[in-house]
């Protein structure tokens, strides 16, 4: 044999090698997370799923062979109403725009999608073994934050009111069950039942967490940290670390953005209107990289959920799915204004709001909008 056929030789058998052990490694796994699945508390069982589901594509890839992807496939699906191919559009392709997707979305709901799923009649495909020891929550890395803990009821009352409360951030007029339906204590369609009896626009809400979990999966770039919009990726954020700070602690001196970030920073939660206020500011306001702010909240988020916070921070950026154009720039002062005219979300978050201690705005509104309008205009017509 010549040295070249020796070559040949060794890098065929290299490759052999190594698939075979790719195999094995992926044989493993699946039998490792198949003696783990009965046992495990939900709370880990989502975790697992949601690490293995986002963790390539390979596992991901729809019509895989491997059957723990079809256990997974199914999982999914319990967390949302529709999974990923559920709702497409006539051609097949995924939506980008909300409006028809949520038509598509409503006219595709019928009671089969609303009732429980039967996951009795799959029990017997799980590995059948003696019981093994399974890490706890704190073994994995969960502690403790003694924070207050919304209640995992639904409140008929508040759902039927719901289109009427839902915008002010002073009244308790929002469900608050965004943390159950991350961790999947509260059953999705048990809410959306009740929301399709009671408020089209509280389904609505739902509708947008399918949206943004579809948008991530048919969409990598959106996994891999980039813009929706791929031109989008060129804007030239100031990133000044000193006003970035100044946000995360809830002091720009727009009392609506840092009520937000104070509720935010005490509660690990923060009123959806509040969200958009604060992400929008924050991008649009001081050109900080809206990706800085999705790690922030991501950080100190109970409901952190990643489709819908980078969903939530793409739309108030102009970088994502078309509801909010880049053009459209909040004015924090007149939607507090609007949506906490007396103040009392404010009030209750900022107690010095009225004293010398507290700062003035860092940034003028008009100046700040003209600043943005100019970059994100540049960069909307590729100059
Ligand atoms: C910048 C930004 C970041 C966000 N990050 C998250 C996040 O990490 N996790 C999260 O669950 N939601 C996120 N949202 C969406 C929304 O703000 C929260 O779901 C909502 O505030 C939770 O409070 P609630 O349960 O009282 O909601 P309700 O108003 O009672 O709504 C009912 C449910 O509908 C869903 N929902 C409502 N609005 C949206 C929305 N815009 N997108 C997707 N689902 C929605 C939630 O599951 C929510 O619990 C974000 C929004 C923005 C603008």
């Amino acid at each position: 044999m010549n040295k070249k056929q020796l070559a040949i030789l060794a890098v065929v058998s290299g490759l052999i090698v190594c698939g075979l052990f790719m195999y094995f490694f992926r044989t493993r796994m699946n039998k490792i997370v198949l003696i783990l699945l009965p046992r495990m508390e939900l709370t880990s069982l989502v975790l697992v799923i949601l690490v293995i589901s986002f963790s390539g594509d390979k596992m991901n890839r729809p019509n895989s062979s491997v059957p723990i992807q079809r256990l997974f496939n199914r999982s999914l699906a319990r967390q949302v109403i529709f999974s990923k191919e559920e709702i497409l559009k006539d051609d097949g392709e995924p939506y980008t725009v909300f409006t028809p997707y949520s038509k598509k979305w409503l006219a595709t709901l019928n009671d089969f999608y609303l009732r429980p799923y039967p996951t009795k009649e799959y029990g017997e495909n799980f590995y059948n073994q003696s019981p093994h020891p399974i890490p706890s929550l704190t073994d994995i890395g969960f502690e403790k934050v003694g924070k207050p803990f919304p209640s995992q009821e639904i409140d008929y009352e508040l759902i039927r009111n719901y289109k009427q409360t839902r915008d002010y951030p002073g009244d308790a007029g929002t469900s608050r069950l965004s943390v159950h339906l991350r961790f999947g204590t509260i059953s999705v369609r048990a809410l959306a039942s009740t929301a399709k009896k009671l408020s089209g626009t509280y389904l609505n809400e739902l509708i947008w967490r399918d949206f943004y979990h579809m948008v991530l999966w048919h969409f990598p770039q959106v996994r891999k940290g980039k813009a929706f919009r791929p031109e989008m990726d060129n804007i030239r954020w100031r990133n000044n670390e000193k006003e970035f700070e100044a946000w995360c602690e809830g002091r720009t001196g727009y009392p609506i953005v840092d009520a937000g970030m104070r509720e935010l920073n005490e509660t690990g939660f923060m009123h959806n209107r509040v969200r958009m206020i604060t992400a929008s500011f924050l991008a649009k306001h001081l050109l900080v990289d809206w990706r800085w702010g999705e790690a922030y909240f991501a950080k100190k988020l109970l409901d952190y959920d990643y489709a819908a916070n980078n969903g939530g921070w793409q739309w108030a950026a102009g970088t994502g799915t078309d509801a909010m154009p880049y053009f459209r720039i909040f004015n924090p002062s007149l939607q507090a204004k609007k949506f906490d005219k007396d103040l009392q979300y404010i009030r209750k978050w900022i107690p010095e709001i009225d004293s010398f201690d507290y700062p003035r705005p860092f940034v003028e509104h008009e100046f700040a909008r003209k600043r943005a309008l100019e970059e994100y205009t540049k960069v909307a017509k590729g100059k």
